[in-house]
């Protein structure tokens, strides 16, 4: 079952979807790109319309994904910065020594 992930915290969010079954990267793979820093919204704020931009883009991405439209965002991370409104994606690649996907 095909995973949209999104996450928001102070002015930035991020939307990023998994499928197992293209052998690219987890959520675990994700995870591990932003090491032990796990702030709360509580302590460092969040502005509300950050999460519902990232909300919107979750429930898209999941549309597209279950009526087979588009392209989704297997292999991506998209980065939304609200000071400036821009959108960036990066590759997500697969970590070949994740505890979750990888090849150990
Ligand atoms: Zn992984």
């Amino acid at each position: 079952m095909p995973l949209v992930s999104g996450a928001a915290i102070r002015f930035e969010g991020q939307v990023a979807s998994f499928s197992m079954q293209g052998g690219g990267a987890c959520y675990h793979c994700l995870s591990q790109l932003f090491g032990e820093q796990q702030l709360t919204c509580m302590e460092a704020g969040i502005l509300s319309p950050v999460v519902g931009i990232i909300g919107s883009m979750q429930a898209l991405e999941a549309v597209k994904i279950l009526a087979g439209v588009g392209t989704p965002l297997y292999g991506k991370l998209q980065l939304f910065d609200a000071l400036t409104g821009q959108w960036r994606e990066f590759s997500l690649n697969k970590d070949p020594l994740c505890n979750v996907c990888g090849a150990t």
